[in-house]
């Protein structure tokens, strides 16, 4: 019996002299090189007691040697668990004890820090340094090249990625050999990729989006990646021109275009620009296109599924939309258990091979969210336009209900965004007495602006139904957002819960 996922992503890599991995400081790795770490960190994992089925705990930094762990782990039969570097011990602690992990490769820095949850909850610690030094490395050196890949089918969990805690606690995404392939497969082909391809890799690879969007895609396809460790905006623009893909957050391209070296001919051999894991606003999309002549093409996709929906590669890429259900998904927008029609807005649910096997250790969840014929409950709200564009209105939970009223605070922050001085907006739901709960607006000035919330009120009065408008408003310099650059709304929430009540 195969592999399934290590067949397709790391097998491939033997005997290939070409660059895999490309770093900032001009280190090149060749593929069979890869191939090779990969083989002696899986002996390593092995001899210190990881088998088949175990948990290893992932929070490192960036690197080749962690990329590398994650072949590894696949090539053991284990359940990859990469987790935020910004997690403290007592988070640590949390996703310990709830995935129980018998290895916990974590920085040499932290190793005091996390010991004792560590300790607790009977993972052994290996270190991996951000430079790729530590521990695993030392275990790692002498071992032999190759590694036999222990069997694992379809339906084998490749990996455990808990959720990124927008809306409550972080859960764990079981997710499936055939889950994590077949997407891969999908959007390799949707978006073209091919060994030809130089993806700039500069998102974490904690999260579905740097890890099993990027680098699987970019495994599967050939491509090389140039690996940064982080957003690094010289770095970016500096690999530009030898590239021809990217990958990134909104954030990525509005400071990108925030700088002035940004330019046409800077971007003159890039095929396609990819973004995802948070809206971009369509300003973005059109200013991108007028700086760099390209249409940042938009997909949506979330832990539990990978991705959902793609603007297409061809086709017209729609500013403020998230294109249509990749080839394979089924995606369908429900209200009060029917589905809506064009323009109307619903709760969006997908059912495909991408659609994961439920959230570990947490059935009750899992039953309230993945209904037994196989839809998923993603709890995002949606409509889909005229011409089957599916559009992504917020979350349910970030729903507001005023005097009885359905607002979407997405259509309330359109409108602010456009007051002369403003920079961007959040807009969420607080406890109200009489009207249950009342719409408040969270201001971001534009730079050296300083901004009246009042008069922004009054000035989007006249376009917006009474009940839809804020009933009041705050500034700050910037609104909290989390590393993947997700607004953290449930703590604007308990900021300011008390203005009404
Ligand atoms: P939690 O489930 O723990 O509250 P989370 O939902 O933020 O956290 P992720 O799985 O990382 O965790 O994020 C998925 C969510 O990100 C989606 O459900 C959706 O709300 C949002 N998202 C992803 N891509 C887009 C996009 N292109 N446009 C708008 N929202 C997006
Ligand atoms: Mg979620």
């Amino acid at each position: 019996m195969a592999n399934v996922l290590f067949d397709a992503l790391f097998a491939p890599l033997a005997g290939q002299e070409g660059d895999c991995l490309i770093l900032s400081d001009g280190t090149r790795i060749g593929g069979d090189a890869f191939l090779r770490m990969v083989a002696r960190q899986a002996h390593a994992l092995r001899a210190a007691g990881l088998v088949p089925g175990d948990r290893i705990a992932v929070q490192v930094g960036k690197s080749p040697e962690a990329l590398a762990a994650y072949g590894a782990a696949l090539a053991l039969g284990a359940v990859f668990l990469p987790l935020n570097t910004a997690y403290t011990s007592d988070e640590i602690d949390y996703f310990l004890g709830n995935a129980t992990p018998r290895i916990f490769l974590c920085d040499g820095a932290k190793v005091d820090a996390v010991r004792p949850a560590a300790l607790r909850h009977g993972a052994r610690i290996v270190t991996l340094n951000a430079d790729g030094s530590g521990e695993l490395r030392d275990l790692a050196a002498g071992q032999p090249d190759t590694i036999a890949p222990v069997p694992r089918g379809p339906e084998d969990l490749a990996a455990l990625l808990y959720t990124s805690g927008t809306t409550g606690r972080s859960k764990g995404a079981m997710l499936s050999h055939r889950n994590l392939l077949s997407n891969a497969q999908v959007l390799a082909d949707l978006w073209r990729f091919t060994d030809r391809d130089v993806l700039i890799h500069a998102l974490p690879i904690f999260h579905s989006h740097g890890l099993f969007v990027a680098s699987n895609v970019a495994l599967l396809s050939g491509a090389q990646m140039i690996v940064l460790p982080g957003y690094d905006q010289d770095a970016i623009l500096r690999v530009l021109p030898r590239a021809t893909a990217m990958m990134g957050v909104p954030t990525f391209y509005t400071r990108l275009l925030g700088d002035p070296r940004l330019t046409r001919d800077l971007v003159a051999g890039m095929r396609v620009f990819i973004s995802g894991s948070a809206p971009l606003l369509a300003e973005t999309h059109i200013e991108w296109e007028r700086r760099t002549g390209h249409r940042i093409l938009e997909r949506y996709g979330m832990t539990e599924t990978n991705m959902n929906t793609s603007n297409p590669y061809d086709g017209e890429r729609r500013a403020g939309t998230v294109g249509f259900p990749l080839p394979g998904v089924e995606l369908r927008i429900l209200s009060d258990g029917q589905e809506v029609g064009p323009g109307e807005v619903g709760g969006i649910e997908v059912r495909g091979p991408n659609v994961f096997q439920g959230y570990w250790q947490m059935p009750e969840k899992t039953a309230e969210e993945l209904r037994p014929d196989g839809w998923f409950i993603t709890g995002d709200l949606g409509m889909r336009d005229a011409e089957g564009y599916v559009h992504i209105v917020g979350r349910a939970k970030d729903l507001i209900i005023s005097g009885g009223f359905n607002v979407y605070p997405k259509e309330v922050e359109m409108v602010l965004d456009e007051v002369p001085g403003v920079l961007e907006s959040a807009v969420i739901g607080l406890p109200h007495p009489d009207f249950g709960e009342a719409v408040f607006a969270v201001l971001v000035p534009r730079p050296g602006v300083s901004l009246d919330p009042q008069a922004v009120l009054a000035a989007i009065a006249p376009r917006l139904a009474r009940f839809k408008q804020p009933k009041g408003a705050v500034v700050l310099d910037e609104l909290p957002r989390n590393t993947m650059g997700k607004v953290q709304k449930a703590l604007l929430r308990a900021t300011y819960s008390g203005r009404f009540s």
